[in-house]
């Protein structure tokens, strides 16, 4: 059966409501296949507005926005190594900027101390760091292992090393960083980077890749490749020493995603809500 033929199968499968198909995690074949998100599902909880008639969140992409209830899911992984990703998205959770304005990760930080960027950077003791790692990696690896157009691109090597990391093969991802920021409360006026929601997006820097995605107010940065700095792996989650966690201004990123708002080019129900 080709890859194509496969697909077909699980398509014609899903319409019976039940795929079977490759766990692309642990490999198993012949298992029924779950319907994972990219991203958590507690993220497009997090980005509704409930106080609104339409509380879906607005999407933007390809020089569209599109108000809509769409979420990126793909059938990927068997119902263990589904649950194994959920266990991992429960810690991070409680740690992203809540409706009330709090943050567990914020509240878990101590010792700020100002850099020259106007940044700071705080110790995060008690933070899993760990299972925070786990967490950016499965999300990067799940949007590299998808099919969507603009997925992350880890490349073969390091896709393969993910996976075997995540599959609990490796006790981590060779040549790979991941960092974690948190954006600083700020006032509503400036944008609520608490509702925002990228995918993994992934970009070639210098000798190595980046890649990143931002979920309800924080900030998740992977740096992948044989000659990554010595001082990305400084801040990366898994360092053996104490952890600093960069604490930052969102005004750069909301500037942006409010940049790509206003070139992007409304439905006619979006327009109508945007004007009222
Ligand atoms: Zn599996």
């Amino acid at each position: 059966m080709t890859a194509r033929d496969s697909e077909a199968l699980q398509f014609a499968m899903a319409n019976t409501s039940r795929v079977i198909g490759t766990c692309r995690l642990c490999h198993s074949s012949g298992v029924e296949l779950q319907d994972s998100h990219i991203v958590p599902a507690l993220a497009y909880r997090r980005i509704r507005e409930p106080s609104l008639q339409n509380s879906n969140p607005v999407k933007l992409g390809r020089g569209k926005a599109v108000q809509t209830s769409d979420q990126v899911k793909e059938y990927m992984l068997c119902f263990p190594c589904e649950q194994r990703f959920s266990a991992a998205e429960a810690y991070v959770a409680p740690l992203v900027r809540q409706p009330d304005g709090s943050s567990g990760l914020e509240a878990m930080l101590s010792n700020y101390e100002a850099t020259p960027y106007g940044w700071h950077t705080a110790k995060a003791t008690d933070l899993d760091r760990a299972k925070v790692f786990y967490f950016a990696a499965s999300v990067f690896w799940r949007s590299h292992a998808s099919h969507l157009p603009d997925r992350c691109e880890l490349g073969a090597k390091y896709g393969e090393a993910f996976r075997a990391f995540l599959n609990e093969e490796t006790q981590r991802p060779a040549d790979a960083a991941i960092m974690l920021m948190v954006y600083e409360r700020a006032p509503a006026a400036a944008g609520r980077v608490d509702r925002l929601l990228t995918l993994p997006a992934s970009r070639r820097a210098d000798r190595y890749h980046r890649h990143q995605f931002l979920m309800c107010g924080l900030r998740f940065d992977a740096a992948v490749g044989a000659e990554v700095p010595d001082s990305l792996h400084a801040g990366c989650l898994l360092q053996p020493h104490e952890t600093r966690i960069l604490v930052v201004p969102q005004s750069d990123d909301t500037a942006n995603v409010l940049a790509l708002l206003r070139s992007s080019r409304p439905t006619d129900r979006l327009a109508a809500t945007l004007l009222k």
